[in-house]
């Protein structure tokens, strides 16, 4: 089937510095369709620091891949951009002013604390860090659905619903989220009203842990809850990982039901329904 990679970061986020020319070859040689680039735009004033985000010269990039390799493959422009409550002012103004193919909301805090910093960790355990992430993300849907009330869909997809786990299998590896399931269910639902499509994130693949973000259990509520298609996302930040971890992921997709795989191009939708279980990608 035809897979994208809609979660890929290059030397354009502060936290890569993967070739974008060596991005879009390492997705031609492992057959995707299409890679859509999500560099990273922070804008927490503890982020501001580390987090230059240059938007003309990543679009310069784009153009000069879309000049290369345009006739051999899709090539996205994307943005993940960091859910901060205090600072949406600031991120919707961003957002009204560039365009893209996609825009990937992400939750990398809980409350205001970075959910990467171990010293926020301090004093409290992993049941409670795992609930206060998912309310965050849980806020951050929220945040969605107003936005979608007023008729614009601002953010497309949610990133690494429960991007907590990986920093809990770091940390305090005894949690797990099956026990926050009613916060689950809530983002879940939120998601759906806020028209906002949650993304298969691999990374955790690569991290030592057994299951992408979301896991199939967490696929396959969504389904119950009326939910009929997730983007998948490698979250490369080197080439080598471009489309890692997706044979796993449509296992999953499948296991829970899930019937498509969105694609987003400036903006707009595509549904690209799943071929019967016999039929294995080809990464
Ligand atoms: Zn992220
Ligand atoms: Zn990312």
């Amino acid at each position: 089937m035809t897979l994208y990679d809609q979660h890929l970061h290059s030397w354009h986020s502060f936290d890569s510095k993967a070739d974008p020319v060596a991005n879009v070859e390492a997705a031609i040689e492992k057959g995707l369709s299409g890679l859509t680039f999500t560099e990273h735009f922070d804008v927490h004033p503890n982020d501001w620091t580390t987090c230059v985000y240059q938007h003309d010269n990543y679009t310069q990039t784009i153009r000069s891949l879309r000049k290369q390799f345009g006739s051999n493959i899709f090539i996205g422009q994307g943005v993940e951009v960091c859910f901060q409550p205090t600072r949406m002012a600031v991120i919707l103004d961003f957002l009204s002013r560039h365009e893209f193919d996609l825009v990937i909301l992400s939750v990398h805090y809980f409350g205001d604390k970075a959910i990467h910093r171990r010293e926020n960790w301090e004093g409290l355990n992993a049941t409670t860090i795992t609930r206060l992430y998912l309310e965050t993300v849980l806020e951050a849907t929220r945040f969605c659905e107003k936005l979608h009330t007023k008729g614009n869909r601002v953010f497309d997809v949610l990133g690494h619903l429960d991007l907590v786990k990986r920093y809990t299998h770091r940390f305090a590896p005894a949690s797990n989220i099956a026990s926050h399931c009613p916060l689950i269910d809530q983002i879940l639902e939120s998601c759906l009203s806020a028209d906002l499509i949650p993304e298969i994130n691999t990374s955790t693949l690569r991290q030592g842990l057994h299951e992408a973000m979301p896991a199939v259990d967490t696929l396959a509520r969504y389904v119950e809850h009326g939910g009929v298609g997730v983007t998948l996302g490698s979250d490369a930040h080197m080439s080598k990982d471009i489309g890692a971890g997706f044979d796993a992921a449509l296992t999953a997709i499948r296991e829970a039901g899930v019937p498509n795989i969105v694609v987003h191009r400036k903006r707009q939708r595509e549904m690209v329904p799943l071929p019967p279980s016999a039929t294995r990608a080809t990464l």
